[in-house]
């Protein structure tokens, strides 16, 4: 059919130029090993940074919750959504990361979009930092506002793009991820909070990444520095160290207030269902109970970036357990997660336009729930394909 031809066309050229992304399939659940295209490989790749996706007491207290609740909410949050659950996942996430108030969204992504949307529209400016994920950078889309991006995690460059925009916009707002998924590097909040206050500009920071993994027991990137009460937006999402699904907001409570009102996907979209909740709240628990988890995700990647730096590959200036593996230009990435797999290893290739050309890579995903043998029968297989491939 005619109406599909540029499609076709568009395919094919992702195809012959190497960036189609062929997706693998799993039959297992998540963990260190996983069942992928039907075979078992050592897993590299998932956000499941703490083992929680399948972790028992998380299970458990979803399968409770569907028996208690049912499987959907069958409303948005303001409709007839809000299930005691939701109101309690709420209170603990705030609470644990010690924030004045929080509110859950069906995803980070859809947090992201919400709070933009919510704080800033046509008369105002977004500062963005350059290497924002596309949630923030789709939020400021929609929001309508003027997008200045400063360069990357340089605070004194978005200083100077405030004062060169002064007096041109009514409301603005600084957002910066927290942690930089693709290069594992942290942006310097404290700096980012410091210039925000100077200026009374509002400061927002997506802890996607950094939620169960930076800050006192995983408390996230505004423990890590510090900062309780005065960063006033931290977004961050359930999906990743905590396993689950679902989207935060904690922060200033009239902030979150007004997303009670005016954030899009929690007027719009229904709420998270009671199972995933639920699991949210247990993973909550077992922070809560012992920071075992997060310090031994900390102790694995340092184990995993010492001996893949000791083996002559270019690891980077990753500040956090996400370990990217250099590797130039996208098809030898291909390659090299290509062979991995042939040898019972899952590392995705990461390639333009989600990093920049010729910084196409192999991120690994660490967690702590792979074991020392995990790990070093991984480092082994990158260093046999390293060879193969003369990277090292
Ligand atoms: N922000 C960042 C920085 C992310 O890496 C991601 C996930 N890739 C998201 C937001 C979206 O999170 P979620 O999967 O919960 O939608």
């Amino acid at each position: 059919m005619k109406r599909f031809n540029w499609i076709h066309k568009e395919i094919s050229n992702l195809k012959a130029s190497g960036f189609f992304t062929t997706i693998r399939t799993l039959s297992s659940p998540q963990g260190a090993w996983l069942e992928v295209d039907g075979k078992k490989v050592l897993n590299f790749c998932s956000n499941n940074y703490l083992g929680f996706a399948n972790h028992p007491h998380l299970v458990e207290a979803a399968i409770k919750a569907i028996e208690d609740y049912g499987v959907g909410p069958a409303a948005v949050r303001t409709i007839a959504g809000t299930m005691d659950i939701h109101n309690q996942l709420e209170q603990r996430i705030a609470a644990f990361k010690k924030a004045e108030a929080a509110i859950t969204f069906q995803s980070g992504f859809a947090a992201n979009l919400a709070t933009i949307q919510a704080l800033v529209g046509k008369e105002d400016i977004i500062f963005s930092d350059e290497l924002n994920h596309a949630s923030i950078i789709d939020g400021c889309r929609l929001s309508g506002a003027r997008i200045i991006r400063y360069n990357h995690c340089d605070a004194n460059h978005l200083e100077l793009a405030i004062k060169e925009h002064e007096g041109e916009y009514k409301r603005a707002l600084i957002v910066t991820d927290g942690v930089f998924s693709m290069d594992g590097d942290i942006a310097p909040l404290d700096q980012l909070q410091e210039i925000a206050h100077a200026y009374d500009i509002l400061l927002m920071v997506d802890d996607a990444h950094g939620e169960g993994v930076l800050g006192k027991g995983g408390r996230g990137i505004v423990d890590h520095f510090n900062l309780h009460g005065k960063v006033d937006i931290e977004v961050g999402t359930f999906s990743k160290a905590f396993g689950v699904i679902g989207g935060i907001v904690a922060g200033n409570a009239v902030v979150v207030d007004w997303l009670t009102q005016r954030g899009r996907p929690f007027l719009f979209s229904s709420a998270m269902t009671p199972p995933d909740v639920a699991a949210c709240i247990a993973a909550i628990d077992l922070l809560e109970e012992s920071t075992t988890f997060v310090d031994l995700l900390w102790e694995n990647g340092g184990y995993f970036k010492n001996a893949m730096k000791a083996s002559g590959f270019n690891i980077g200036h990753s500040e956090t357990p996400i370990t990217p593996i250099m590797l130039g230009e996208a098809p030898v990435a291909q390659a090299f997660s290509k062979a991995l797999f042939e040898n019972g290893i899952f590392a995705t290739p990461i390639g333009y336009p989600t990093v920049p050309q010729g910084k196409a890579r192999i991120r690994v995903m660490i967690s702590a729930a792979h074991s020392k043998g995990d790990l070093d029968t991984g480092i082994a297989m990158f260093k046999k394909v390293g060879k193969e491939l003369d990277i090292i």
